[in-house]
């Protein structure tokens, strides 16, 4: 087992990482930007090193500061967590270069899964289905696009081939809205990940997110730990996600398991991983893309398996086998995550500032994952997720009402949070009935999408 891990990370993955590492006997160097000396991850870790200034570029994205650090502090392993260099091949590579172990995927399997067409086309050519789209290496420009966008029929949704977070992504319903909407997304692609290479894919209307988390050693095994449902979402990204999917029958988890298995065997992943699929509601389901780390909601899955992601990943990494076959793999219960933002409900505007108070809520099935504390100032430079609350019930509607006595309990002081949205979400008839769609938020709340302005983005159907 390694003996001093660097967490390249910050907040809530940082401390999950830590306590991972605690309970396996491992060190923890926590690294760190200025506008972070206060933050708990620093005060949890054994040691801990600052490597820059806030702006992420110069601190939690500098590959040689972090390389550095861990070399100088002794560390002989690094986990990435999840955002920042996570899907980095370059520092995957780096850290492997440096002696250190990597927690995660090869550096080509990162590499591999970013380029979206590429991955793409590996799955078409080993069966596992995914929506028409459009063909090659990717769409640089619009005349291209259009003929693509007309073969595959619209509306076609545009994504960029670096893509991530939901970012540079427009739905097109017909030839003029591709022409107002490609040049928009190509240039929002270039300024997020430096690459204006964009590809179509049919948008599905209706359609359910639904991901499976797969595990795999060094030695080509691989299993999967089930399905988590991800579709409340906000312009293309998570909000709350549940497990299990409402939808799924013993035969369908069975079938897209198994897909998920073969995505990852196909390529010889190794570590965690998940593999995202869109799931019709006549229950055809097409890959989107595998994420090739730890997921902000692995802790549903978590919940309705037993197994601990994180203290896997640590051992895979470390050369060791997997200890589960598939049929050891039981789902017990149901549970849900919401993540907790610090934003203002209605008009989702980032909402930093200092927590006077912090009472995070407890009790039977209820686990909170936070970076906060009383007088801890959320900074302004970072994604704004201050909590996920997870909850785990015997059944989906007892986790319902877990919930939301949870987050009734919660206390969070001084900055605004979502909270309230996530209460609107559990008490929606739809939601409690378990009919899900990516759709649903933007369904949710007519009014807030007006006061968003520019997010009329994802045209509902
Ligand atoms: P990112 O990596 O930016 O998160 P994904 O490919 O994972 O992008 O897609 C994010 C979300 O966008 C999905 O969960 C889904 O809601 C929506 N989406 C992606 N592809 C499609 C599609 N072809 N049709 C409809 N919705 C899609």
């Amino acid at each position: 087992m390694f003996k001093k891990l660097l967490v390249a990370n910050r907040g809530t993955i940082a401390i999950r990482i830590i306590r991972a590492c605690r309970e396996l006997g491992i060190r923890t160097v926590a690294v760190y930007s200025t506008a972070d000396k206060d933050a708990l991850h620093v005060r949890m870790a054994d040691e801990s090193v600052c490597i820059g200034p806030p702006a992420a570029e110069e601190s939690y994205l500098n590959i040689p500061s972090i390389i550095s650090a861990a070399l100088t502090y002794g560390a002989d392993a690094v986990h990435p967590g999840y955002g920042f260099l996570s899907e980095n091949g370059d520092f995957a590579e780096a850290c492997r270069r440096s002696g250190l172990s990597f927690v995660g995927p090869r550096a080509r399997h990162i590499r591999l899964m970013g380029d979206k067409p590429r991955a793409r086309r590996i799955m078409m050519r080993n069966g596992v289905p995914v929506l028409p789209g459009s063909e090659g290496t990717g769409v640089t420009d619009l005349r291209d696009a259009t003929v693509q966008a007309r073969r595959i029929g619209y509306p076609v949704l545009i994504k960029a081939a670096a893509g991530g977070g939901g970012k540079g992504m427009r739905v097109a319903h017909d030839g003029r809205e591709l022409g107002r909407l490609f040049p928009l997304a190509g240039a929002e692609a270039e300024a997020a990940f430096g690459s204006r290479v964009m590809y179509l894919e049919k948008y599905l209307e209706n359609a359910r997110h639904v991901e499976f988390q797969i595990i795999a050693d060094n030695y080509r095994n691989v299993i999967h730990l089930g399905e988590r449902d991800c579709s409340i979402q906000r312009r293309h990204q998570k909000v709350l996600e549940e497990a299990p999917c409402t939808m799924l029958s013993d035969r369908l988890r069975d079938k897209m398991g198994r897909a998920a298995v073969r995505a990852a065997e196909v390529v010889g992943y190794s570590n965690v991983g998940t593999i995202e699929f869109l799931l019709a509601p006549g229950g055809e389901f097409y890959f989107i893309e595998m994420n090739t780390r730890i997921q902000v909601e692995h802790g549903v899955t978590e919940m309705v398996t037993g197994i601990d992601l994180v203290k896997e990943s640590l051992l895979l990494a470390t050369g060791e086998r997997l200890r589960f076959k598939q049929r050891q793999i039981k789902l017990t219960g149901a549970a849900i995550e919401c993540r907790i933002y610090a934003e203002d409900a209605e008009t989702h505007l980032p909402a930093p500032g200092v927590v006077s108070n912090h009472h995070a809520p407890g009790g039977l099935g209820v686990r909170v994952e936070t970076a906060l504390y009383d007088g801890y100032r959320v900074p302004v430079h970072y994604d704004p997720l201050i909590a996920k609350l997870i909850v785990h019930a015997p059944d989906r509607k007892q986790a319902i009402s877990r919930a939301k006595a949870a987050l009734r309990e919660y206390l969070i002081d001084g900055i605004k949070t979502n909270i309230p949205l996530h209460l609107r979400i559990l008490d929606d008839p739809a939601f409690q009935r378990g009919d899900l769609v990516t759709e649903f938020l933007s369904r949710l709340q007519p009014a807030a999408k007006a006061v968003q302005g520019g997010e009329a983005v994802l045209r509902a159907g």
